[in-house]
């Protein structure tokens, strides 16, 4: 059994996040991590009660939706609305943070920005972590979490097997079994 690390685990969360995102733009989701324990999540979207983008449309000035807040922004107002401290702590993101974020990020005391993707990564952010001292390390999502991924694996095993039992050309069936290895130990 493979047993998945802190980093898959909490960027999955945010993976996970994003998925509730309301804005058609960018689905982005962010995890606030102190301790190796989730004390925050966000995802962009409108703010509580509001209009969303996905029903809506977005509301775009200068290229920008200006209704959304963004992910990361939405994690840090959560821990301020509950009072949790953001000092020391870690996000994980599933997008390169904004410039607006970024200066959020910092002054939260957050210490490590644990990214997946590019996003237009800004020379300014950069510059802004780097000089407070904040670590930006990119973290990819390394297998999609499934969890069916065993029972999937035994039936294809299971089905592979009966396969076999009737007779099937060999060549054939070996071709399948290895789609079957790629496919669930990749
Ligand atoms: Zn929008
Ligand atoms: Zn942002």
């Amino acid at each position: 059994m493979n047993r998945i690390s802190w980093d898959q685990y909490f960027m999955a969360q945010s993976h996970l996040l994003a998925l509730r995102s309301t804005c058609n733009r960018l689905a982005v989701g962010a995890t606030i991590v102190r301790d190796n324990r989730i004390i925050a999540g966000g995802y962009n979207g409108s703010i509580a009660g509001g209009t969303h983008c996905i029903d809506d449309g977005c509301y775009v000035i200068d290229n920008h939706c200006v209704r959304t807040i963004h992910a990361e922004m939405n994690a840090i107002i959560q821990c301020a609305k509950f009072g949790v401290p953001t000092a020391n702590a870690e996000i994980y993101v599933t997008h390169f943070p904004c410039l607006q974020c970024c200066k959020s990020i910092i002054q939260a005391g957050i210490q490590a920005v644990y990214y997946a993707e590019d996003y237009k990564n800004h020379p300014y952010a950069i510059e802004l972590f780097e000089q407070a001292g904040v670590k930006m390390e990119k973290v990819k999502m390394i297998q999609p979490i499934d969890v069916y991924g065993k029972q999937k694996q035994d039936f294809v095993h299971s089905l592979l097997q009966q396969l076999e039992a009737t007779g099937v050309d060999q060549e054939e069936l070996s071709k399948l079994q290895q789609k079957a290895y790629q496919l669930f130990n990749d």
